[in-house]
């Protein structure tokens, strides 16, 4: 079996409580694949400095946020790790000095998977991409991976491709911001036309792209399920804009 790669586009933690379209996809979308044997997902609020894996049977649930309500705050997942297949995700890493760090599960993880997989009986571990890094770099990086998926492992990217957070609109159903959508479907267009050239270089798609991707923290992950699915063809499981400036936009390549 050789597991599909996943794009989720997150956006905010309250997606955990939510039930919505976005979160209506997840469900849909955890049912169709078959049951994968481990969960690698390459969150983008992993920020420390360098390049890890998380190595640990016991990772704990991250809540990195503040400011939300208690409820948030209460949501378990309580989803093992799996030290074995991380440790073995390093060593493919190697010439990219990944090593084992420590981390656990962030809320660019369980606020996503809490739908994917309600039961959390599936381990799940995270990867650090190197944000200081150029896009290029990951998308080679990620190359790398190829190897897991053979062996039942689901690589998911989570981040979002459209994300600015400095003129966000607290209103999840609000009117998106025009450039917003213009960026969202021009990465639309260039993954559905799998020119990933233009993907990587991001930076030259027009002033949109400045808005789009404030900082890049959450189009970087992108890289890993672009790269894996390389000239496969890509599917959306959902689309849509939250916050006026939050692109939802998820994909899976078979
Ligand atoms: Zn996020």
């Amino acid at each position: 079996m050789r597991t599909p790669v996943v794009f989720i586009g997150h956006g905010s933690p309250m997606n955990a409580l939510a039930d919505n379209e976005f979160t209506k996809s997840l469900e849909k979308t955890g049912k169709t694949i078959q049951k994968p044997k481990a969960i690698l997902v390459i969150s983008a609020h992993w920020l420390s400095t360098g390049s890890f894996v998380c190595c640990d049977d016991k990772p704990e649930i991250i809540y990195d946020f503040y400011g939300f309500p208690k409820e948030l705050y209460e949501i378990k997942y309580p989803a093992k790790g799996s030290e074995k297949t991380a440790v073995k995700t390093s060593k493919l890493l190697e010439k990219y000095n990944v090593s084992c760090g420590k981390w656990g599960i962030d809320h660019g993880s369980w606020t996503f998977l809490k739908h994917m997989y309600p039961k959390a009986d599936i381990p799940v571990f995270q990867l650090r991409a190197d944000y200081g890094k150029p896009a290029a770099h990951l998308y080679q990086m990620a190359q790398l991976l190829a190897p897991l998926r053979e062996q039942g492992v689901l690589i998911i990217g989570s981040g979002n491709i459209v994300h600015n957070l400095r003129i966000i609109k607290w209103e999840p159903d609000a009117e998106p911001f025009g450039w917003a959508v213009e960026f969202d479907e021009k990465v639309k267009e260039l993954l559905i036309s799998g020119d990933h050239a233009k993907l990587i270089a991001y930076e030259k798609l027009g002033k949109s792209a400045s808005l789009a991707v404030h900082t890049n923290d959450h189009y970087l992950p992108m890289m890993y399920p672009l790269a894996l699915a390389g000239k496969d063809k890509i599917e959306f499981t959902h689309e849509g804009i939250q916050n006026g400036s939050v692109s939802m936009r998820c994909f899976i390549s078979i």
